[in-house]
């Protein structure tokens, strides 16, 4: 059944005025809707699975601010945590109780890493992680993959996943040629094309980075034999592994991919979720490795805001959430229902469509593919349909993030009925798409 587009004047007019203050009217590229259709719509609050625009429109939420909303919009306790905390005084540049706290939440139910470092986003926490690989390794060469996101770090935004993909371009102006030189790309999945790297350049690539789960161009699910392969690989070569967790961590499971395949990466980086929607990342590792980040070794890195006391209270309130026991196993066994239920309909159709799925991530992908596991398994072209989807979507008062490389997430907030709806949302959006 066709539905009449939702009112957007509100947002237009915020949009309109946002344009002559930042480019594209933005703060971060993808967020202008240059892929889906319509003007972006303007966010006035969220209350647990929902969201309100400034039309007044409600959602049903499945970005939850790309990933870190694991417990839904405004939950009590980190709210309450924040609002606590915050009467003490917002930023001292000095320690504080409160990064012992949640470091001690983090490390004694972590087995990966032994210390870590708070920095104030997912883009800093992978920055130093690789200043630190190359400080150790005393190498340069970094390797990553095609597709894997790892943050606007100059030397890591080669072929770098949907903000890049969704306007069609794989690289940053702005990158020193020579930055780029240092990072060798390969596929995904692909264990010859590792092998070759190794061989080229033997001996000299500092660190491989991976998202173990690459969330960022469609949701490429690797295998875990070819995990284990790229960390006999590393091990063999004295290169670092690095598992860039901003996704994964404390989202597949509380230890995140790392043990979800039960691999143990040399240093993991971690970011959104441990801030419950304020800026948070992380970087750990072996007490032996930190121990090379100033001021003890010579690996600088620093912060005014890493630690920041507000930010660690959400984060130390949103981390005690998900240390309840069976929290994932609930949230997990409710996303694998929601897409059992649409795989069911789907074939029940013969449309051409595959909904892959990891812990409470999810992606839709047009294709008749059973397994997508690199980035240039994806036809561009498949794209439309679901621009077509998200505006069908949009209109029946569900809210996915506004690209079709991105992946959707379900939160513990999210109701029976709201998933519910969301199927009968699907159904009829997919009855109009194909
Ligand atoms: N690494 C991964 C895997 C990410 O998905 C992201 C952001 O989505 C980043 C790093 C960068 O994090 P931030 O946006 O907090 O800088």
């Amino acid at each position: 059944m066709q539905v009449n587009d939702i009112s957007r004047t509100k947002s237009a007019e915020l949009y309109e005025k946002a344009k002559t203050y930042f480019p594209g009217g933005v703060n971060s590229p993808v967020r202008a809707f240059r892929s889906v259709y319509g003007t972006p719509l303007f966010i006035e609050k969220g209350d647990g699975s929902h969201l309100w625009d400034a039309d007044g429109n409600e959602f049903i939420d499945f970005c939850g601010s790309w990933g870190p909303l694991i417990l839904g919009h405004n939950h009590a306790a980190v709210r309450e945590n924040v609002m606590r905390v915050m009467q003490k005084g917002m930023s001292f540049g000095a320690p504080t109780a409160l990064e012992n706290e949640l470091a001690e939440l983090i490390l004694s139910n972590n087995r990966f890493i032994e210390k870590l470092r708070f920095v104030s986003s997912g883009t800093e926490a992978v920055m130093s992680a690789i200043r630190l690989a190359r400080g150790y390794t005393k190498r340069d060469k970094i390797l990553k993959f095609e597709g894997c996101y790892h943050g606007h770090t100059d030397s890591l935004l080669v072929k770098a996943g949907s903000g890049l993909v969704t306007f069609g371009e794989t690289s940053s102006a702005g990158v020193p040629k020579p930055f780029a030189d240092e990072t060798v790309v390969i596929a995904l999945n692909d264990e010859e094309a590792l092998q070759k790297a190794f061989e080229d350049f033997s001996g000299q690539i500092a660190a491989v980075i991976i998202e173990p789960v690459p969330a960022n161009n469609g949701l490429l699910l690797q295998t875990k034999d070819y995990l284990n392969y790229l960390r006999e690989l590393c091990t063999l070569n004295g290169t670092l592994l690095i598992f860039d967790e901003v996704i994964s961590g404390f989202r597949v499971g509380f230890e995140g991919a790392a043990g979800y395949y039960d691999i143990k990466p040399d240093i993991i980086t971690y970011g959104k979720i441990i801030g419950g929607g304020l800026p948070v990342g992380a970087y750990g590792a072996s007490a032996e490795i930190m121990d090379h980040i100033s001021p003890v070794g010579s690996v600088y890195q620093a912060g005014t805001l890493s630690g920041n006391p507000v930010a660690m209270a959400a984060g130390i309130a949103q981390i005690s959430e998900l240390l309840q026991p069976g929290f994932y196993d609930k949230l997990n066994a409710k996303t694998a229902d929601f897409v059992s239920d649409i795989r069911s309909h789907v074939a029940e159709k013969g449309y051409e469509l595959e909904v892959f799925t990891i812990g409470s991530i999810f992606w839709f992908a047009f294709t008749n593919q059973v397994s997508i596991t690199r980035a240039d398994q994806i036809d561009p072209e498949s794209m439309l349909k679901f621009k077509a989807m998200h505006r069908e979507l949009i209109n029946r008062g569900i809210y996915f993030g506004p690209s079709g490389y991105e992946v959707g997430f379900i939160s513990a907030a999210h109701t029976q009925e709201d998933l519910e709806r969301t199927k009968t949302a699907i159904f009829d959006s997919l009855e109009i798409v194909f």
